[in-house]
């Protein structure tokens, strides 16, 4: 067992504080010094491998600058991690479930100490503001720190509940599954990243974490901690690289015991889809955990605290530029109040300030090029399906940098089966939805594919309790944004299309990675 106090979420930092601030902008130049231009190779086996092609990440509040490369892992890179992690396998499934623990703690430890350097490099490299960056390095703590702590309910043989049964010992024990391959998203570079890896790895499985292209830099970065923490040579094999090759090539293999993915809808069906099919050679059914996209809607109804539901309105919609799975991107409006919520929430979104991530602006660049111009393709399609009341812009510019800037967007009075209502459009865009009443916005929330987050605004119970019932999501929030789950505290993961409900920081998110063996011994 490991001897610690009980988990307790990381507080986030007052950015309001001048000196907050400051340690911030520190923080950016020492990155600026240390990290930005640096090259991450793959880390296979333990060791430092380095590929002739390379992959370059750019700055999306400023395109004209390399933040850094990483290596680009060829095929024969993936078979190699494959192998090694299966060797890698033999001896850490034998480790104790609190010596694996405890190096997620140290991590911990670690990532605490360089929190403000993980911050920095995010809001250069995929152009997190100040806040953002903050919450998403103390959610990649809590997950360590929580991974820790759950593994110990699995350790030793009984530690599920049987029930004894005369002249037998009966017990369930809990055994890591083997090699698995986790293939990640770029838009939480540093928790997504990290739980993904930790998780499998603190049940005894090895894994391959193959990072998005976009934030390789703050991918190797986790790594080098975890190597730091004193992980041994094998079990988390690190190859950056491209997801239709060596990701594909992965999820084919029939080496491959589980797959772990976050991203989009698309690539998560098609890695579904890969995986079913048997492969010679291959011994197990696949274990595939997938959190894909969402089209979250948040309700406000006419009993609602108006202002704080446009608060929450903004706060969901516009983080991060809307590009959270999570974020807010149907805003379903009553008829009776419709008018005053619109109206309060474009005021109130007219005053989001763009620009870089290193300016702490509130709404940044949208990550790559290919995401600008899908964002723009709606921004075009908009005018068609409804009445642009703000932005509706890609001026692919802010404060005299080059990048991938798109104005925040409200549209209103968008119908409910258009595509402006149903396709996840990741950035900064919002489809205002006209219900007729409350049973109507209910039913406009639960029209589309997806069951990731939603909320409600209202200030009737009856409603309030109808909706936990019937709003088909895997996070509902009442009153309050429909962003930012904390770990253990509003365990993660949506239903429906949004994914397999694996519920990552929550009590039983290591189960996906372990198989359970009954054994009896008849005395
Ligand atoms: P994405 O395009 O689906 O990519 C995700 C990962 O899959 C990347 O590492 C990508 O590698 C890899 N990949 C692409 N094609 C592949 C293939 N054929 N085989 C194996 N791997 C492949 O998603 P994204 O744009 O990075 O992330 C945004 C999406 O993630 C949104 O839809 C968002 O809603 C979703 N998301 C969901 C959650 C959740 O918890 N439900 C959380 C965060 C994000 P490359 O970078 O090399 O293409
Ligand atoms: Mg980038």
């Amino acid at each position: 067992m490991i001897k610690v106090q009980e988990y307790r979420p990381q507080s986030f930092t007052d950015f309001t504080k001048e000196e907050n601030v400051k340690a911030y902008q520190e923080a950016l130049t020492k990155v600026r010094k240390e990290l930005v231009g640096k090259h991450y190779p793959l880390i296979i086996d333990g060791k430092e491998v380095d590929t002739a092609e390379k992959l370059t990440s750019i700055n999306p509040c400023d395109t004209a600058e390399v933040v850094g490369t990483t290596a680009k892992a060829t095929i024969q890179d993936a078979e190699n991690a494959l192998q090694g992690a299966w060797k890698a396998f033999e001896s850490w499934k034998k480790w104790d479930m609190d010596a694996r623990a405890r190096i997620l703690l140290k991590a911990a430890a670690i990532l605490k100490r360089r929190r403000l350097e993980a911050c920095a490099l995010m809001s250069i490299e995929v152009g997190k503001n100040y806040a953002e960056a903050d919450v998403e390095v103390a959610e990649a703590i809590d997950f360590l720190e929580y991974y820790a702590r759950s593994a110990m309910k699995y350790a030793g043989f009984g530690s599920s509940e049987t029930t004894w049964f005369e002249g037998e010992e009966n017990g369930l024990m809990s055994i890591p599954l083997g090699v698995g391959v986790s293939i990640s998203p770029w838009n939480f570079p540093c928790a997504i990243f990290i739980g993904m890896a930790a998780a499998p790895i603190v049940a005894g499985n090895c894994v391959i974490v193959k990072p998005a292209e976009d934030a390789g830099l703050i991918a190797g970065f986790m790594v080098d901690i975890m190597r730091e923490a004193g992980l041994p040579a094998g079990v988390l094999q690190f190859l950056p690289g491209v997801g239709k090759e060596v990701g594909e090539y992965l999820v084919n293999h029939a080496k491959t015991r589980f797959i772990t993915f976050t991203g989009s809808r698309a690539v998560g069906l098609h890695i579904n889809e890969v995986a079913a099919k048997v492969q010679p050679g291959q011994k197990w059914i696949k274990r595939v955990v997938m959190e894909l996209g969402g089209k979250d809607g948040l309700i406000v109804d006419e009993t609602a605290d108006l202002d704080n539901a446009i608060t929450a309105a903004v706060q969901g919609a516009f983080g991060f530029n809307g590009q959270k799975c999570s974020a807010m991107s149907r805003l379903i409006v009553v008829d009776s109040v419709y008018d005053e919520v619109v109206n309060g929430f474009v005021e109130r979104a007219k005053a989001l300030k763009m620009g870089t991530g290193e300016e702490n602006a509130n709404v940044t660049a949208v990550v790559n090029e290919m995401s600008f111009n899908k964002i723009k393709s709606y921004l075009e399609l908009a005018p068609q399906e409804g009445k642009v009341l703000l932005g509706g812009e890609a001026p692919g510019e802010a404060n005299g940098k080059q990048g991938y800037y798109i104005q925040p967007t409200i549209v209103g009075d968008v119908q409910r089966d258009s595509r402006l209502a149903q396709e996840e459009i990741f950035g900064p865009v919002v489809a205002v939805l006209r219900a007729k009443d409350w049973q109507d916005a209910l039913d406009i929330a639960n029209s589309t594919e997806y069951g990731l987050t939603g909320g409600v605004c209202s200030n009737s119970r009856e409603r309030l309790e109808q909706a936990r019932a019937e709003f088909e999501v895997g996070n509902l929030y009442f009153n309050r944004k429909i962003t930012g789950a904390i770990v253990g505290v509003q365990p993660f993961g949506g239903y429906n299309m949004s994914g397999t409900d694996s519920k990552a920081g929550g009590p039983d998110y290591l189960a996906n990675f372990m198989q359970l063996k009954t054994v009896t011994e008849r005395w």
